[in-house]
């Protein structure tokens, strides 16, 4: 198909469909998923602890220089794998970082997981996708040293530091993947280590069927194309490098509010982090 605008894409799906807000988040099994924050609050009480506690960064990446960041590990009780999640490599992109946020205040049964919630910190301030020196997302090439001082700090102080078993990059698109051609749309794409081909389709298959409504089949996520560290991108170098599974999520803005995007994100790292052996300790801490 050729490329089509918004306005035409839009009606080729029917212009009737709603932006997806608060209605999205029943499910179709007619069960609502997410309950209140009251409610999240008040059984946050009565297990006996705060209802919502900022956690603190584990250290600083940079600090004292306009790339400064926190990171945040969260160790399990049981010992277990280690994931890394990074949001934020593109600055326009507010629920990967959003998302990710959310994870760096989640707490797991087993394993340890690292999180660069806003790792490109000028490219976030500006609300642009680049920040200092072009596109950060481009400079990993594998079997080789990363390109900027920001993504040198990210790879060696935050990925090799971590050790990971895995690696999550969470991102967001626009447009829908075949609609509009330079879009990718909805989409995991894994690397070609392990299980990641398989994870990312276990992965869609489960945001289909309980995250996506049934009104928006054309938001059907997709598994992306195996990265095979050919390309100078994040996920690509660790699966290149590490030989580990590495993903990027990718959730579009096309007729969804940033709400839900960062709700599908979360749900994608949640799922994908799960497949990985890194559970979520309680039902309550869903919504945050
Ligand atoms: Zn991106």
């Amino acid at each position: 198909m050729k490329r089509r605008t918004y306005i035409v894409g839009a009606a080729s799906i029917g212009l009737s469909i709603p932006i997806v807000g608060e209605s999205g988040r029943e499910r179709k099994d007619g069960h609502i998923r997410n309950r209140n924050k009251n409610e999240n609050e008040m059984q946050a009480i009565r297990n006996g602890r705060a209802a919502s506690t900022d956690p603190e960064p584990a250290y600083t990446l940079l600090d004292g220089t306009k790339y400064e960041t926190e990171v945040y590990v969260i160790d399990a009780p049981e010992s277990g794998p280690t994931g890394v999640v990074i949001g934020g490599m593109h600055g326009d992109e507010r629920s990967g970082y959003h998302a990710a946020a959310a994870v760096s205040r989640w707490q797991f049964d087993a394993g340890r997981v690292v999180v660069l919630p806003q790792a490109n910190q000028p490219a976030i301030k500006a609300k642009t996708r680049h920040g200092v020196g072009g596109d950060l997302n481009r400079k990993f090439p594998p079997g080789d040293e990363p390109t900027t001082t920001l993504a040198q700090a990210i790879w060696n102080d935050v990925v090799l530091r971590s050790e990971p078993d895995f690696l999550l990059d969470l991102h967001r698109s626009k447009g829908i993947y075949r609609f509009h051609d330079s879009f990718v749309g909805q989409a995991i794409y894994p690397t070609d280590v392990g299980d990641a081909p398989s994870n990312a389709v276990d992965t869609i298959a489960s945001l289909n069927a309980d995250v996506v409504p049934w009104y928006m089949p054309y938001h059907d996520f997709k598994r992306g194309n195996v990265m095979h560290g050919t390309s100078p991108l994040l996920a690509h170098k660790a699966g290149g490098d590490l030989q580990v599974p590495a993903y990027i999520v990718e959730t579009t803005t096309f007729l969804t509010d940033l709400d839900t995007r960062t709700r599908w994100t979360k749900r994608a790292a949640e799922k994908l982090l799960s497949l990985h052996g890194i559970n979520r300790a309680t039902e309550t801490e869903r919504n945050k």
